[in-house]
């Protein structure tokens, strides 16, 4: 009986714990991406009139329900992320701490923590801070000195070492997917020695980009949403309208010339005559890869190569069902961090009954 009533006090004390936590993340979600200061102010304040939230009207889960999802001060909506968060942070603490021995569970909610606010920044803003990659992964290496069996080692220097290398494997693995792609896609620049014709021709819901010879797969340009590709013209015509020497500025769903701004799902063709060609600086982010790094630090490189596979395979799923329901934003690169993370989690809860498994189908002896 006594048993049961710890149990369930410390059940409660992990989930509590949980959505206080993640009432803090969701300060660092919003801030972290925008270079606000973590600490300053301290107080959280609300996203729309900037007043200060007092503590009774934060308090994590109670607070969100009880004001309705709205800031009492100005009666904007709060929106439910906030709520999720501190839900989804509290649910898996409390996970965490029913799975795992106690040290190991201090260790992983840090990692679960940095988990949370990588998937919702990079939702967002298709970025994951240093702050949270590096960070986390020098975090990761830290934790396995403090807790060798994260890396199930029998010394700390083992662990550090496992850790350490798991974290190099996984930002070197996604560098050479990510480099071999742009070898497979291509070479990205385009120099013009001559003015050139260019033709832009949509296909559903990507598009064909011809420049001179040079052939290509239009989304292969963009990987963030605030990628800019700008096309230098002598002349140009979008549909049926034609212009004069002006430069198109391309995002990933619309471009402008001049003055003017059409969205891609609405244009069918666009072609005319090109001088100067300037491709998004950086076609992929290096937010991933330390991403991995960071994965592999807690996780070992087990960790990292399941993490990659599960998250390949989560986002071609998600990708075809968003294509099938035709929700998918025009030719919008999917975020990857949120797959890695999923991926992650999978296998830090199931990783040891998932490989018992593989290896009794593979050698059943
Ligand atoms: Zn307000």
């Amino acid at each position: 009986m006594e048993i049961s009533f710890y149990y369930t006090l410390f059940a409660v004390l992990a989930f509590v714990l949980g959505a206080v936590i993640g009432s803090f993340l969701n300060v660092g979600i919003y801030r972290l991406p925008r270079d606000l200061s973590i600490t300053r102010p301290r107080r959280s304040f609300c996203p729309s009139c900037h007043a200060p939230i007092p503590w009774q009207q934060n308090v994590p889960l109670v607070s969100w329900v009880w004001l309705r999802g709205r800031c009492a001060k100005c009666g904007a909506r709060i929106a439910f992320q906030y709520f999720g968060v501190e839900l989804l942070t509290a649910l898996l603490f409390l996970a965490v701490w029913k799975f795992f021995p106690w040290q190991v569970a201090i260790a992983y909610w840090v990692f679960v923590s940095i988990l949370v606010v990588a998937t919702f920044v990079d939702l967002e803003h298709f970025i994951i801070p240093d702050q949270i990659t590096l960070g986390g992964t020098v975090t990761g290496i830290i934790a396995s000195f403090l807790v060798p069996q994260l890396m199930s080692a029998d010394t700390r220097l083992a662990s550090v070492i496992r850790s350490a290398l798991a974290a190099a494997l996984g930002y070197l693995i996604l560098w050479i997917v990510l480099e071999g792609g742009k070898i497979a896609f291509g070479k990205k620049r385009v120099e013009l020695d001559a003015p050139t014709p260019f033709a832009w021709t949509r296909h559903g819901d990507d598009a064909d980009f011809v420049v001179g010879e040079e052939r290509s797969l239009w989304s292969d340009y963009f990987a963030r949403e605030k990628d800019r590709l700008l096309l230098h013209c002598d002349e140009a015509k979008i549909d049926n309208r034609a212009f004069g020497g002006e430069a198109l500025e391309f995002h990933y769903n619309r471009v402008r010339i001049g003055s003017e701004e059409f969205m891609l799902d609405t244009v069918d063709q666009i072609s005319g005559v090109a001088r100067e060609l300037e491709i998004p600086r950086e076609a992929m982010g290096r937010g991933d890869l330390k991403f991995l790094a960071a994965i592999g630090a807690f996780l070992g490189w087990r960790g990292v190569l399941f993490s990659i596979f599960a998250g390949s395979v989560f986002g071609s799923l998600i990708g075809l069902a968003t294509l099938i329901i035709g929700r998918r934003v025009w030719s919008a690169k999917l975020p990857f961090g949120p797959y890695l993370a999923l991926g992650a989690l999978i296998w830090m809860f199931f990783g040891e009954k998932f490989i018992r498994w593989y290896f009794q189908f593979v050698s059943p002896i």
